[in-house]
């Protein structure tokens, strides 16, 4: 199998470490993605991923309760630092070399981001997660996840999901809906399709970066992603 990616980015939401319940940390579910990790780093891509935090906490959510709304997005900055954490831990025991780098510094635990190091882990075969978003609140992981990725110079932002692409309409409400296999960033924003925020798709589309929306808990997919078969959306020029 030879993988059509030089440095693909995968984004990784806090829920799909969370499981059924959808929130804490599934110790199964987060072993079964180290695992899947560890075989497409093994088809000699140099793997960056991106772990979000919304299954512990969600900035958006948290204000709408009455907490103050940059304090809650910082809250949800570092949760994403926890699960980037779990998941370094469940890969190491793997043996696989990674390194966790952070948009907020927090030296005792992990790295901070700095640009530079982060492509050197890269080059070296280190697995390397970002943690903390953007570092700044009013963001998303996902946003992050664009600009990492584009920072990094990776060639594809692979998005886990927990649905198997992007759909016209909401599939869980409309038995109609119909699965895009391919979708312009043009088409992307003017339909203001959800599968990620906005910002997040203009900038991906400002550095021509491409997307493959796909369904991670699906056994194989990755691969099959990462050696170029169609799965899910690819979203593009
Ligand atoms: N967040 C933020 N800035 C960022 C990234 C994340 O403020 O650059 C906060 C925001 O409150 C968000 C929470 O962290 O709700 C968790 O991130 P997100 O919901 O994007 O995580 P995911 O859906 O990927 O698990």
């Amino acid at each position: 199998m030879k993988p059509v990616y030089k440095r693909p980015l995968l984004k990784v939401s806090g829920e799909g470490l969370a499981g059924e319940e959808g929130s804490g940390l599934n110790p199964t579910v987060i072993q079964g993605t180290a695992e899947q990790l560890r075989d497409i780093r093994a088809l000699g891509v140099e793997l960056a991923v991106v772990v979000g935090g919304g299954n512990i906490i969600r900035g958006m959510t948290a204000a709408a309760q009455g907490m103050d709304r940059a304090t809650a997005d910082y809250m949800g900055m570092l949760a994403g630092v926890i699960n980037a954490m779990a998941l370094q831990s469940a890969l190491e025991q793997l043996g696989v070399p990674t390194r966790v780098l952070t948009a907020l510094e927090i030296t005792e635990v992990a790295e901070p981001y700095i640009r530079r190091r982060a492509i050197r882990h890269l080059e070296k075969g280190r697995v390397v997660i970002f943690a903390g978003g953007t570092g700044n609140p009013y963001f998303t992981t996902d946003t992050g996840a664009a600009l990492r990725a584009a920072e990094i110079g990776a060639d594809v932002i692979l998005k886990a999901t927990q649905v198997d692409g992007v759909y016209d309409a909401d599939p869980s409400k409309d038995p109609n809906a119909t699965r895009y296999d391919q979708l312009s960033f043009e088409e992307a924003i003017q339909k203001n399709l959800q599968f990620m925020d906005q910002t997040a798709i203009q900038l991906c589309r400002e550095n021509s970066l491409p997307i493959v929306v796909f369904d991670m808990s699906a056994p194989g997919n990755i691969q099959k992603v990462i050696v170029g078969e169609t799965v899910g959306t690819r979203v593009s020029d």
